[in-house]
């Protein structure tokens, strides 16, 4: 069986206790692959190695950075299909969700920092008559990047590339249920020729490896994608080493449809919006909110589409819906739904899992589900479920939708569809949100800031932002002499 390896020091390589964890594919419920059961030895190992690489790799220059990885960017691109195939076995996923969305991501995100970085530039503030200031932006030193499992190697690189591009080094530790397309990036990182040290990648459980990065005296920042309750932990255990940090947690996102939107391309984007990547995005619009005039209308449409979604094998090229990422998240979305019902929930399509026939009779599947008749304050409509759930409410005033769409602990991100302008902007301005989109839906562009507001998260990632925060700030000040 495949063993993965880490990747400290330019060499891929088994952990120091020799332990290994299983690795499931989800599609159908059997380990295929081992992960390596990291422990501190291994992240201290990856710590001294990044500290050793920090002398030279700081030194260099943008562009020189740049050209190395640059090539990582083309190598992801070349290995489009392997690597599609590999995060689809791995998560669950559609395959075409994988080579169309997660893995060309993976491949901008390098791109994109591999140039960003000979664009940055610094402030100056100047005193009339008596001195200049002038701020350096200088690389951290050894930073720590932990991402998840709903897109695996687009979150992954979407920390580690800013950060090797502001001249950092990385100690980075992708999830434990979805390692496969981190571990081959290392391979393709010793061919891209990137200097050994600069990233290192160690495989491991988030309490053990995770929490040793974390622990890290020699770790100075911290960039983290996850869970809320792990975000928490996170902040509590770097504070009293001063870690700077960036964290990018759960989220509840409201999704407000007004009667006079563009009904058809409302519609079709909210299924997407609903369910993509079986409704395991962050930014997923978990509640709709439908204004009265169209509520019935939208009601009747919005199963009808969802319930045509083609459920099955990952790997299959029409599948729309794929595998739950594991039993125990598959356990918990069914549990999400039990409770719904107790709350009063009415299931208008969905609500069950998945048996298929073949290959997948044993994988996690379970039907985009959506329930109506739910209080919006309930827990159902409050708590994360992060699966192919939705609940969908009527409204009648703005006023009204706003109460609702702000009422929870979670403000990363929200939909609002209207024709109306000053409506638009109206509404934007007053959802308690990192990220508005009018009239669309996970429409990036990589130069905006990116992050949540109260329990979905802290700084922001995308553009300036990710290297600013990868880069500690010096004021010089220099009196002009007379
Ligand atoms: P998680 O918090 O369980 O794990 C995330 C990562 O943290 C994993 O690599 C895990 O091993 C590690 N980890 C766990 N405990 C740790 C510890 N004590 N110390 C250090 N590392 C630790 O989250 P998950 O289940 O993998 O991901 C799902 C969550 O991620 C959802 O809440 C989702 O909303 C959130 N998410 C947020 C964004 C965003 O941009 N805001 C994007 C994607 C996912």
């Amino acid at each position: 069986m495949l063993k993965i390896e880490n990747y400290i020091d330019g060499e891929l390589s088994s952990p120091a206790s020799g332990k290994y964890l299983d690795n499931f594919d989800p599609a159908i419920g059997k380990v295929y692959s081992l992960i390596p059961d990291s422990d501190e030895k291994d992240v201290i190992d990856a710590v001294e190695s990044a500290k050793r690489a920090f002398r030279d790799w700081s030194t260099r220059t943008p562009e020189d950075r740049h050209d190395v990885l640059i090539r990582i960017s083309q190598l992801i691109e070349r290995d489009l299909d392997s690597l599609a195939e590999a995060e689809s076995i791995d998560n669950g996923k559609a395959l075409k969700v994988a080579k169309s969305l997660d893995i060309p991501r993976a491949s901008s995100n390098f791109k994109f920092y591999a140039t960003a970085a000979m664009h940055f530039a610094s402030e100056s503030h100047q005193m009339v008559g008596q001195a200049i200031n002038y701020t350096l932006r200088q690389p951290i030193g050894v930073v720590g990047c932990i991402s998840p499992w709903n897109l695996p190697l687009y979150l992954f690189t979407w920390k580690i590339a800013p950060a090797l591009a502001a001249g950092n080094c990385v100690v980075a530790k992708p999830t434990e249920i979805t390692p496969m397309t981190a571990y081959l990036l290392s391979k393709l990182c010793i061919e891209a020729g990137l200097p050994k040290g600069v990233l290192n990648i160690v495989h491991g459980l988030g309490t053990r490896a995770g929490a040793a990065i974390v622990q890290h005296e020699d770790v100075k920042a911290i960039s983290f994608t996850g869970g809320t309750k792990t975000g928490e932990w996170i902040a509590r255990e770097a504070a009293p080493t001063f870690k700077k940090l960036s964290l990018e947690l759960g989220g509840k996102n409201p999704n407000m449809i007004f009667a006079d939107c563009d009904y058809e391309e409302m519609l079709e984007t909210t299924v997407r919006s609903s369910f993509a990547n079986q409704g395991q995005i962050c930014l997923c619009g978990s509640r709709i909110f439908v204004e009265k005039a169209i509520y019935e209308k939208f009601k009747m449409d919005f199963a009808a589409m969802t319930s045509d979604m083609k459920i099955g094998d990952p790997l299959n090229a029409d599948t729309d819906i794929g595998a739950i990422v594991s039993e125990s998240h598959m356990e918990k979305i069914l549990s999400y739904i039990d409770l719904a019902k107790e709350e009063g929930g009415e299931i208008l399509t969905g609500g069950n899992r998945v048996k298929l026939q073949g290959r997948c009779e044993n994988g996690y599947f379970v039907e985009p589900t959506i329930i109506e008749n739910l209080a919006y304050d309930c827990r159902t409509n409050q708590e994360e479920i992060f699966g192919p759930v939705v609940s969908i409410m009527p409204f009648e005033t703005e006023e009204e939708v706003l109460r609702y769409a702000n009422s929870t602990r979670y403000g990363l991100s929200a939909s609002v569809w209207t024709k109306d302008l000053s409506r638009a902007h109206r509404v934007a301005e007053k959802l308690e949100s990192g990220i508005v989109w009018v009239n669309t839906w996970l429409l990036r562009d990589l130069r905006t800031p990116f992050g949540g507001v109260k329990d979905s998260g802290m700084g922001r990632e995308g553009g300036f932002e990710a290297l600013r925060f990868f880069t500690e700030e010096k004021n010089v000040c220099v009196k002009i002499g007379q």
